[in-house]
Protein backbone atom coordinates (compact mmCIF):
# COMPACT_ATOMS: atom_id res chain seq x y z
CA UNK A 1 0.00 0.00 0.00
CA UNK A 2 1.17 3.55 -0.88
CA UNK A 3 -0.34 6.05 1.13
CA UNK A 4 -2.13 9.13 -0.27
CA UNK A 5 0.36 12.32 0.79
CA UNK A 6 -2.21 14.55 2.23
CA UNK A 7 -1.53 18.30 1.02
CA UNK A 8 -1.29 20.62 3.64
CA UNK A 9 -0.95 23.81 1.58
CA UNK A 10 -3.64 23.13 -1.02
CA UNK A 11 -5.91 22.70 2.05
CA UNK A 12 -4.46 25.83 3.62
CA UNK A 13 -5.43 27.57 0.30
CA UNK A 14 -9.03 26.17 0.26
CA UNK A 15 -9.30 27.60 4.03
CA UNK A 16 -8.03 30.81 2.79
CA UNK A 17 -10.47 31.31 0.06
CA UNK A 18 -13.10 30.35 2.55
CA UNK A 19 -12.03 32.49 5.06
CA UNK A 20 -11.67 35.62 2.63
CA UNK A 21 -14.98 35.14 1.41
CA UNK A 22 -16.15 35.21 4.78
CA UNK A 23 -14.65 38.41 5.64
CA UNK A 24 -15.86 40.05 2.75
CA UNK A 25 -19.59 39.31 4.40
CA UNK A 26 -18.61 40.37 7.67
CA UNK A 27 -17.12 43.55 6.22
CA UNK A 28 -20.57 44.28 4.94
CA UNK A 29 -22.58 43.27 8.44
CA UNK A 30 -20.08 44.87 10.65
CA UNK A 31 -18.83 47.59 8.48
CA UNK A 32 -15.32 47.23 9.72
CA UNK A 33 -12.62 44.57 8.76
CA UNK A 34 -11.59 42.23 11.18
CA UNK A 35 -8.28 43.14 12.63
CA UNK A 36 -5.15 40.50 13.75
CA UNK A 37 -2.50 42.51 16.14
CA UNK A 38 0.67 40.52 16.06
CA UNK A 39 3.66 41.42 18.66
CA UNK A 40 7.06 40.17 18.49
CA UNK A 41 9.85 40.57 21.56
CA UNK A 42 12.97 41.23 20.23
CA UNK A 43 14.82 39.87 16.47
CA UNK A 44 14.57 36.21 16.85
CA UNK A 45 15.00 35.65 12.95
CA UNK A 46 12.20 32.54 12.95
CA UNK A 47 9.44 34.85 14.61
CA UNK A 48 10.39 37.55 11.81
CA UNK A 49 9.83 35.19 9.42
CA UNK A 50 6.36 33.78 10.95
CA UNK A 51 5.14 37.59 11.74
CA UNK A 52 5.94 38.82 8.27
CA UNK A 53 3.68 35.62 7.07
CA UNK A 54 1.17 36.42 9.50
CA UNK A 55 0.81 39.81 8.86
CA UNK A 56 0.90 39.13 4.74
CA UNK A 57 -1.91 36.50 5.17
CA UNK A 58 -3.92 38.29 7.02
CA UNK A 59 -4.00 41.05 4.55
CA UNK A 60 -4.52 39.01 1.74
CA UNK A 61 -7.59 37.69 3.48
CA UNK A 62 -9.20 41.25 3.31
CA UNK A 63 -8.01 41.84 7.24
CA UNK A 64 -6.56 44.45 9.16
CA UNK A 65 -2.55 43.76 10.27
CA UNK A 66 -1.27 45.36 13.34
CA UNK A 67 2.41 44.20 13.55
CA UNK A 68 3.66 45.43 16.96
CA UNK A 69 7.11 45.38 17.62
CA UNK A 70 9.17 45.13 20.86
CA UNK A 71 13.06 45.64 21.45
CA UNK A 72 14.37 42.63 23.16
CA UNK A 73 14.95 44.79 26.07
CA UNK A 74 11.64 45.37 26.72
CA UNK A 75 10.62 44.23 30.49
CA UNK A 76 7.24 42.17 30.79
CA UNK A 77 5.57 44.99 32.29
CA UNK A 78 6.07 47.03 28.49
CA UNK A 79 4.81 43.87 26.79
CA UNK A 80 1.50 43.67 29.45
CA UNK A 81 0.78 47.66 28.89
CA UNK A 82 0.78 46.86 24.97
CA UNK A 83 -1.18 43.65 25.32
CA UNK A 84 -3.64 45.93 27.60
CA UNK A 85 -4.03 48.33 25.19
CA UNK A 86 -4.78 46.04 22.52
CA UNK A 87 -7.40 44.50 24.76
CA UNK A 88 -8.98 47.68 24.80
CA UNK A 89 -8.65 48.72 20.86
CA UNK A 90 -11.89 47.79 19.10
CA UNK A 91 -10.26 47.43 16.06
CA UNK A 92 -8.64 44.77 17.39
CA UNK A 93 -10.46 41.06 17.20
CA UNK A 94 -7.22 38.89 17.70
CA UNK A 95 -4.35 39.27 20.11
CA UNK A 96 -1.33 37.04 19.10
CA UNK A 97 2.30 37.07 21.18
CA UNK A 98 4.85 35.40 18.80
CA UNK A 99 6.83 32.56 21.23
CA UNK A 100 8.94 32.10 22.23
CA UNK A 101 9.76 35.39 24.80
CA UNK A 102 12.33 36.44 25.94
CA UNK A 103 13.83 34.44 28.84
CA UNK A 104 12.84 37.12 31.48
CA UNK A 105 9.75 37.05 30.33
CA UNK A 106 7.25 34.88 31.82
CA UNK A 107 5.17 33.61 28.88
CA UNK A 108 2.01 32.67 31.28
CA UNK A 109 1.45 35.95 32.59
CA UNK A 110 1.50 37.76 29.43
CA UNK A 111 -1.16 35.26 28.14
CA UNK A 112 -3.38 35.53 31.23
CA UNK A 113 -3.57 38.92 30.33
CA UNK A 114 -4.96 38.87 26.72
CA UNK A 115 -8.47 39.36 26.48
CA UNK A 116 -9.86 35.71 26.19
CA UNK A 117 -12.54 36.68 23.34
CA UNK A 118 -9.52 38.00 21.58
CA UNK A 119 -7.11 34.97 22.15
CA UNK A 120 -6.63 33.68 19.14
CA UNK A 121 -3.95 30.99 19.79
CA UNK A 122 -5.74 29.43 22.03
CA UNK A 123 -3.37 29.35 25.16
CA UNK A 124 -5.66 31.28 27.43
CA UNK A 125 -6.63 29.00 30.75
CA UNK A 126 -10.41 29.93 29.46
CA UNK A 127 -10.68 28.84 26.41
CA UNK A 128 -8.28 25.75 27.75
CA UNK A 129 -11.00 25.48 30.21
CA UNK A 130 -14.09 25.73 27.76
CA UNK A 131 -12.68 23.35 25.31
CA UNK A 132 -12.37 20.51 27.66
CA UNK A 133 -16.09 21.23 29.10
CA UNK A 134 -17.03 21.28 25.80
CA UNK A 135 -18.17 24.95 25.37
CA UNK A 136 -17.82 27.28 22.32
CA UNK A 137 -13.86 28.27 22.96
CA UNK A 138 -10.96 29.51 20.94
CA UNK A 139 -8.95 26.55 20.21
CA UNK A 140 -5.01 26.45 19.26
CA UNK A 141 -4.41 27.09 15.58
CA UNK A 142 -2.32 23.99 14.76
CA UNK A 143 -4.78 20.88 16.34
CA UNK A 144 -7.39 22.83 14.99
CA UNK A 145 -6.05 22.67 11.63
CA UNK A 146 -5.02 18.63 12.13
CA UNK A 147 -8.92 17.72 13.26
CA UNK A 148 -10.11 19.98 10.17
CA UNK A 149 -7.89 18.04 8.01
CA UNK A 150 -8.79 14.69 9.45
CA UNK A 151 -12.45 15.72 8.85
CA UNK A 152 -11.73 16.62 5.25
CA UNK A 153 -10.16 13.74 5.23
CA UNK A 154 -12.07 10.52 7.09
CA UNK A 155 -15.64 12.43 7.13
CA UNK A 156 -17.35 11.25 10.75
CA UNK A 157 -14.57 10.81 13.27
CA UNK A 158 -16.71 9.01 15.33
CA UNK A 159 -15.36 5.64 17.11
CA UNK A 160 -12.31 5.74 15.34
CA UNK A 161 -9.25 4.86 18.00
CA UNK A 162 -7.36 8.16 17.90
CA UNK A 163 -3.34 7.93 19.71
CA UNK A 164 -1.99 11.32 20.24
CA UNK A 165 1.56 11.50 21.04
CA UNK A 166 2.68 14.58 22.82
CA UNK A 167 0.74 15.88 25.85
CA UNK A 168 2.06 19.91 25.61
CA UNK A 169 -0.95 22.16 26.09
CA UNK A 170 -0.18 24.02 22.81
CA UNK A 171 -0.90 20.83 20.68
CA UNK A 172 -1.26 17.17 22.14
CA UNK A 173 -3.70 18.05 24.64
CA UNK A 174 -6.16 20.45 23.02
CA UNK A 175 -6.19 17.79 19.55
CA UNK A 176 -7.05 14.78 22.18
CA UNK A 177 -9.80 17.05 23.24
CA UNK A 178 -10.61 17.68 19.89
CA UNK A 179 -11.16 14.13 18.84
CA UNK A 180 -12.84 12.99 22.02
CA UNK A 181 -15.51 15.87 20.96
CA UNK A 182 -15.85 13.99 17.74
CA UNK A 183 -16.49 10.92 19.51
CA UNK A 184 -12.89 9.05 18.86
CA UNK A 185 -11.35 6.69 21.66
CA UNK A 186 -8.88 8.47 22.62
CA UNK A 187 -5.20 7.51 23.79
CA UNK A 188 -2.63 10.42 25.33
CA UNK A 189 0.56 9.10 25.12
CA UNK A 190 3.64 10.51 26.05
CA UNK A 191 7.62 10.12 27.30
CA UNK A 192 6.44 7.99 30.19
CA UNK A 193 4.22 5.55 28.02
CA UNK A 194 5.34 1.69 27.79
CA UNK A 195 5.31 -0.04 24.52
CA UNK A 196 4.76 2.61 22.01
CA UNK A 197 4.74 1.26 19.15
CA UNK A 198 2.17 -1.33 20.33
CA UNK A 199 0.02 1.70 21.52
CA UNK A 200 -0.02 2.99 18.31
CA UNK A 201 -0.42 -0.23 16.29
CA UNK A 202 -4.29 -0.14 17.47
CA UNK A 203 -4.81 3.30 15.91
CA UNK A 204 -6.49 4.03 13.25
CA UNK A 205 -5.91 7.98 13.54
CA UNK A 206 -2.06 8.67 14.58
CA UNK A 207 -0.97 12.18 15.50
CA UNK A 208 2.28 12.58 16.32
CA UNK A 209 3.47 16.08 18.34
CA UNK A 210 6.75 15.25 20.02
CA UNK A 211 9.36 16.82 18.59
CA UNK A 212 12.21 13.91 17.82
CA UNK A 213 12.83 12.88 14.42
CA UNK A 214 11.38 9.94 12.69
CA UNK A 215 10.30 8.65 15.37
CA UNK A 216 7.18 6.56 14.48
CA UNK A 217 8.24 3.68 11.97
CA UNK A 218 6.05 2.48 9.44
CA UNK A 219 5.72 -1.06 11.35
CA UNK A 220 3.88 0.90 14.72
CA UNK A 221 1.30 1.82 11.76
CA UNK A 222 -1.81 -0.53 11.68
CA UNK A 223 -2.78 -0.53 7.89
CA UNK A 224 -4.32 2.11 6.36
CA UNK A 225 -4.15 3.96 9.52
CA UNK A 226 -4.30 8.47 8.51
CA UNK A 227 -1.15 9.75 10.36
CA UNK A 228 -1.08 13.79 11.33
CA UNK A 229 2.61 14.59 11.55
CA UNK A 230 2.84 17.86 13.65
CA UNK A 231 6.56 17.58 13.96
CA UNK A 232 8.94 19.77 12.86
CA UNK A 233 12.77 19.18 13.23
CA UNK A 234 16.03 20.10 11.46
CA UNK A 235 18.29 17.67 10.94
CA UNK A 236 21.71 17.62 8.74
CA UNK A 237 21.31 17.47 5.30
CA UNK A 238 22.81 15.24 2.54
CA UNK A 239 25.05 18.45 1.63
CA UNK A 240 27.64 19.44 3.99
CA UNK A 241 26.73 22.35 6.07
CA UNK A 242 23.41 22.47 5.14
CA UNK A 243 19.68 21.28 7.28
CA UNK A 244 16.39 20.03 6.15
CA UNK A 245 12.96 19.62 7.97
CA UNK A 246 11.53 16.44 9.06
CA UNK A 247 8.74 15.14 11.04
CA UNK A 248 8.34 12.57 13.96
CA UNK A 249 7.05 10.05 11.83
CA UNK A 250 9.86 8.06 9.51
CA UNK A 251 7.94 9.19 6.16
CA UNK A 252 9.25 6.87 3.59
CA UNK A 253 8.69 3.76 5.85
CA UNK A 254 5.14 4.77 6.87
CA UNK A 255 3.87 5.71 3.33
CA UNK A 256 4.05 1.94 2.35
CA UNK A 257 1.74 1.25 5.81
CA UNK A 258 -0.07 4.03 6.02
CA UNK A 259 -3.81 4.63 4.30
CA UNK A 260 -2.92 8.52 4.46
CA UNK A 261 -0.14 10.94 5.32
CA UNK A 262 1.14 14.70 6.19
CA UNK A 263 4.38 15.34 4.89
CA UNK A 264 6.93 17.39 6.32
CA UNK A 265 7.01 20.12 5.22
CA UNK A 266 3.87 20.79 3.24
CA UNK A 267 1.43 19.09 5.96
CA UNK A 268 0.29 20.69 9.42
CA UNK A 269 3.21 23.55 8.79
CA UNK A 270 1.40 25.28 6.01
CA UNK A 271 -1.96 24.99 7.47
CA UNK A 272 -1.56 26.61 10.68
CA UNK A 273 -1.67 30.53 9.73
CA UNK A 274 -4.80 29.95 7.61
CA UNK A 275 -6.44 29.08 11.31
CA UNK A 276 -5.48 31.84 12.59
CA UNK A 277 -7.14 34.06 9.97
CA UNK A 278 -9.70 31.28 10.63
CA UNK A 279 -9.94 32.29 14.33
CA UNK A 280 -9.42 35.72 13.61
CA UNK A 281 -12.72 36.20 11.99
CA UNK A 282 -14.20 33.91 14.29
CA UNK A 283 -13.67 36.10 17.54
CA UNK A 284 -14.88 38.85 15.21
CA UNK A 285 -18.34 37.54 14.79
CA UNK A 286 -18.46 36.78 18.26
CA UNK A 287 -17.49 40.43 19.37
CA UNK A 288 -19.76 41.19 17.03
CA UNK A 289 -22.67 39.70 18.42
CA UNK A 290 -22.79 37.61 15.09
CA UNK A 291 -23.10 34.14 14.46
CA UNK A 292 -19.77 32.54 12.62
CA UNK A 293 -20.41 31.00 9.48
CA UNK A 294 -20.75 27.16 9.16
CA UNK A 295 -18.30 26.73 6.98
CA UNK A 296 -15.64 28.34 9.40
P1 LIG B 1 6.72 19.76 23.62
O1 LIG B 1 8.19 19.60 23.74
O2 LIG B 1 6.04 20.78 24.45
O3 LIG B 1 6.03 18.35 23.92
C1 LIG B 1 6.54 17.17 23.41
C2 LIG B 1 5.74 16.00 23.92
O4 LIG B 1 6.31 14.82 23.40
C3 LIG B 1 5.74 15.87 25.44
O5 LIG B 1 4.43 15.63 25.90
C4 LIG B 1 6.67 14.68 25.70
O6 LIG B 1 6.30 13.88 26.81
C5 LIG B 1 6.47 13.86 24.45
N1 LIG B 1 7.63 13.01 24.21
C6 LIG B 1 8.94 13.34 24.24
N2 LIG B 1 9.71 12.27 23.99
C7 LIG B 1 8.87 11.23 23.80
C8 LIG B 1 9.06 9.86 23.52
N3 LIG B 1 10.28 9.34 23.36
N4 LIG B 1 7.97 9.09 23.39
C9 LIG B 1 6.74 9.59 23.52
N5 LIG B 1 6.49 10.89 23.79
C10 LIG B 1 7.56 11.70 23.93
O7 LIG B 1 6.44 20.00 22.07
P2 LIG B 1 5.19 20.67 21.30
O8 LIG B 1 3.94 19.95 21.61
O9 LIG B 1 5.24 22.14 21.45
O10 LIG B 1 5.64 20.36 19.79
C11 LIG B 1 5.80 19.05 19.32
C12 LIG B 1 6.36 19.09 17.91
O11 LIG B 1 5.45 19.77 17.07
C13 LIG B 1 7.68 19.87 17.78
O12 LIG B 1 8.46 19.25 16.78
C14 LIG B 1 7.24 21.25 17.32
O13 LIG B 1 8.25 21.92 16.58
C15 LIG B 1 6.08 20.88 16.43
N6 LIG B 1 5.08 21.95 16.29
C16 LIG B 1 4.64 22.20 15.02
C17 LIG B 1 3.70 23.17 14.78
C18 LIG B 1 3.22 23.38 13.38
O14 LIG B 1 2.60 24.37 13.08
N7 LIG B 1 3.44 22.43 12.48
C19 LIG B 1 3.15 23.98 15.87
C20 LIG B 1 3.59 23.57 17.19
C21 LIG B 1 4.55 22.59 17.37
P3 LIG B 1 6.36 14.41 28.34
O15 LIG B 1 5.17 15.29 28.49
O16 LIG B 1 6.28 13.15 29.12
O17 LIG B 1 7.66 15.14 28.47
Amino acid sequence: MTAEIIDGRAFADRLRATVAEAVQAFVAAAGRKPGLAVVLVGQDPASEVYVRSKGKATIAAGMESFEHRLPDTAGQDELIALVEQLNADDRVDGILVQLPLPKDIDGKVVIAAIDPAKDVDGFHVANAGKLAVGEEALVPCTPLGCLLMLKERIGDLSGQDAVVIGRSNIVGKPMAQLLLQENCTVTVAHSRTRDLPAVVRRADIVVAAVGRPHMVKGDWLKPGATVIDVGINRVPAEEEGKTRLVGDVDFESAKATAGAITPVPGGVGPMTIAVLLRNTLVAAHARAGFVAPAQL
